[in-house]
């Protein structure tokens, strides 16, 4: 009988161990089509602003350089090209940071509202050439502290104002808000009322590379890895980011994040 309780716990542990080693085989699969189709993307990606550049470049050289204005039009717009394929690097090395878990957050009290109003200042340009009015809901001089990794969250923000202004309407509008949540929670709102998303579209959004619109998308100059990065630092915060969008009514981003608990609120009054 002995023999046989042997034989049946050898034969448990040549399963259990057969059953770990097939999850760990397709767990390779799994990650082994995601680095493919990653790296695939990759170069397809790089290769439009590529044989752009190159383009503008082989028609100076066999004699366009020799007119002053054409010259100058084709050079700026290989510069354009260079600056492209400058970000579209850029959001590939953090993207693929951040997948591999190889970014450490650097978490610190600051000041939210002072960091939107930032950010709405870098955008301002970009806003008025398609006079889009940027709207910020709330009193300049509020001071909402959050614990977060600050640059990490600047690069949030810039992400979904970005975006509201690149598929936001003409004359329209970009609004953002910051609201207290219970839980000593914030959520910082971007709303647009731009073209929308189609409800059928919205789950995909945040995947690398998902455009609705692969030509719209490129020539405002999106790589398609924005929203990707965005649902990556967020969620490597612990918070959430939703979406809510009609087409033709306009889209709204928001994510929620840590309020630091004010000094007056901390402090136990202690009555005698
Ligand atoms: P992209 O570089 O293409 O902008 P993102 O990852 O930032 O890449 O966004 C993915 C896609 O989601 C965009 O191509 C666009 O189709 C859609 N999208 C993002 N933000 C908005 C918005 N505010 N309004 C409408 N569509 C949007």
């Amino acid at each position: 009988r002995e023999i046989a309780t042997d034989m049946r716990t050898l034969k448990d542990q040549v399963e259990r161990f057969a059953r770990n080693k097939k999850t760990e085989i397709e767990t390779l699969q799994v990650r082994e089509n995601y680095r493919k189709e990653f790296l695939g993307n990759i170069s397809h990606e790089l290769k439009t602003p590529l044989f752009t550049v190159q383009g503008y470049i082989d028609t100076l050289i066999d004699g366009a350089h020799k007119d002053k204005v054409i010259r100058k039009k084709y050079l700026e717009r290989a510069q354009k090209g260079v600056e492209r394929l400058t970000y579209i690097v850029k959001d590939m090395d953090m993207i693929t940071r951040l997948e591999v878990g190889d970014m450490r957050l650097e978490k610190d009290d600051f000041d939210i509202v002072k960091l939107m109003k930032q950010v709405f200042d870098q955008f301002e340009m970009k806003a008025a050439r398609k006079n889009i009015s940027l709207v910020f809901d709330m009193n300049y001089n509020n001071k909402i502290m959050v614990h977060a990794d600050k640059e990490r969250i600047q690069q949030v923000v810039s992400n979904l104002i970005v975006n509201s202004v690149k598929y936001g309407k003409q004359n329209g509008t970009t609004e953002v808000a910051i609201e207290d949540l219970i839980n000593n929670k914030v959520i910082v709102r971007v709303t647009d009322n731009g073209e929308g998303i189609k409800k059928e579209f919205i789950p995909r959004l945040f995947e690398r590379f998902f455009r609705v619109d692969r030509t719209g998308s490129r020539r405002e100059g999106g790589s398609g890895l924005g929203l990707a990065i965005v649902k990556h630092i967020v969620e490597a915060h612990g918070e959430r980011i939703y979406v809510d969008s009609e087409i033709g009514i306009g889209s709204e981003f928001s994510f929620t994040l840590e309020k630091v608990s004010s000094s007056i609120e901390d402090i136990d009054v202690v009555v005698e």
